[in-house]
């Protein structure tokens, strides 16, 4: 029989949601409130646009809003929700008063933590989120001469690459050793910080954030390295679970922050789902929560979650987590996790690595690739690997995270076949090599 489903959130999550509802059975009706003037754009593009690599935001828009009229979704717009009530199963909305669901996704998202110092009141600190917000801001980088960012996370990292490559200067600021550093080894990241420095980016890390400074709007950033000029603060600190509506309505948080769920995204209140940055999920390896992952888990959770939502039956699987994003002048990326974060869970690992290349090595814009391959020493199962190159990295992301998730190990790994074609492929494939010299390390006859 079909359902009303609500959907709080237009996000990557909301969106899927609302578009699983639809495909468990047409009949359905779904709703969905966002805080924002628009949903369907991609907010992934935003620093490219920033950094002048994409020529306009409108290219970010995947769908326009009559086409979510179409499919039957009918999306709310800056209609923010106050509050759940679960067991009336009522919402209320800003300008709306009570609606009634049946069923109900939660997928809020992610706030930026609060950089919890003096001065976060001021004009001129920017949020990257809203793409209209963004469109405004980039007006303002047309005249900003120095920048600095908050935080060296994914987004700081590439913001820090935009800024700088659009000719600011641009100052990161963190107070951990190197950048990524909760999710990046200190060799991968090497190499990325070189190439920040040439293009004339300045760092801070080992370096707190203090305040930031100016009469109405920021006109510098106190850290504990000095008084850092910044026509504009770019705060990118970490992603936090957006979860206070669904925690006052009395639904589980989890270890991390976030929402706990099952694997058919049901929160611990029936007929409530959640998806997307608001939700934890398990970790393929380790089988702890996680969350915080990215737009493409957001959209395949929220798919789940409406499914299910709208009478259907789907299961979302641990993760396994690739990952992978241009950093200066390098491309990083990698699939469950690496040195730094396997020694702090005090996991047992061995290590294969390797710096091979891109192409045939006669072939003009032949680029090299670093990969480290972790395994368990005992069945030499992969459960990590971390990489840097320029070309290439993703598909070995997506191809390493497969690899971890169905149990192959390094000696898989070092028998493997690779395509090789000169223009697109080694005679040696840098994950082969990494996985041969992984297996030359293991005393002979284990
Ligand atoms: C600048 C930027 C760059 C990114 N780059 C990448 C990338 O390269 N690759 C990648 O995979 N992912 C990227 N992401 C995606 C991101 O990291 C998240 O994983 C993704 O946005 C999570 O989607 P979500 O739908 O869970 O939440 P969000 O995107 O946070 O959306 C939350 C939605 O909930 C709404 N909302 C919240 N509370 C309420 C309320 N009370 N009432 C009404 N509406 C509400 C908001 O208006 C919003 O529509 C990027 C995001 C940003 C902002």
């Amino acid at each position: 029989m079909p359902h009303k489903t609500l959907v709080i959130g237009g996000g990557a999550a909301g969106i899927g949601a609302a578009g699983g509802v639809k495909a468990a059975d047409p009949a359905n009706t779904v709703v969905v409130y966002t805080d924002f003037e628009d949903v369907g754009y991609s907010p992934c593009g935003i620093p490219y646009v920033h950094g002048k690599e994409i020529d306009s935001f409108e290219r970010l828009f995947l769908a326009q809003k009559e086409a979510y009229v179409q499919a039957g979704i009918d999306i709310h717009y800056e209609k923010h929700v106050e509050s759940i009530d679960v067991e009336r199963k009522r919402v209320t909305v800003q300008g709306e008063g009570e609606v009634a669901w049946d069923r109900l996704v939660i997928a809020t998202g992610f706030d930026y933590a609060d950089p919890g110092v003096p001065g976060g009141g001021l004009e001129g600190l920017y949020y990257v989120k809203n793409i209209r917000r963004a469109m405004e801001w980039d007006k303002v980088l047309d005249t900003a001469k120095t920048a600095v960012v908050v935080h060296a996370t994914p987004l700081g990292v590439e913001m820090t690459t935009a800024l700088a490559q659009r000719g600011l200067e641009t100052h990161l600021v963190d107070p951990q050793p190197w950048a990524l550093a909760d999710i990046v080894d200190p060799d991968i990241i090497a190499p990325v910080q070189e190439s920040w420095l040439e293009l004339g980016a300045h760092l801070h890390f080992n370096t707190t954030l203090e305040a930031f400074r100016g009469e109405r709007t920021v006109s510098s950033v106190a850290t504990s390295d000095g008084e850092l000029p910044a026509d504009i603060a770019v705060v990118c600190t970490h992603k936090r679970p957006n979860i206070s509506l669904a925690a006052q309505a009395g639904l589980m948080v989890g270890p991390t922050g976030g929402l706990v769920v099952d694997e058919r995204m049901a929160t611990t209140v029936a007929d409530v789902y959640a998806a997307g940055d608001c939700a934890e999920l398990p970790h393929g390896v380790t089988r702890l929560g996680v969350q915080g992952l990215t737009g493409s888990h957001a959209y395949a959770q929220g798919k789940v979650a409406g499914f299910n939502a709208g009478g259907g039956t789907k299961r979302y699987q641990p993760v396994y987590v690739p990952w992978g994003t241009p950093a200066g002048k390098w491309v990083i990326g990698g699939a469950s996790f690496g040195e730094t974060t396997a020694t702090a869970l005090g996991i047992p690992f061995m290590v294969g690595q390797a710096e091979g290349i891109s192409r045939a090595r006669y072939y003009p814009g032949v680029k090299k690739v670093k990969i480290k391959l972790l395994a368990e020493p005992v069945q030499r199962r992969l459960i990590g690997a971390q990489m840097v190159g320029q070309e290439g990295i993703k598909e070995r992301a997506d191809f390493l995270a497969t690899a971890v998730k169905f149990g192959l190990t390094l000696d898989d790994l070092a028998a493997m076949e690779n395509v090789y074609s000169p223009a697109i492929g080694a005679l040696n494939e840098p994950i082969v090599l990494a996985a041969q010299n992984g297996l030359e390390s293991v005393p002979h006859g284990r």
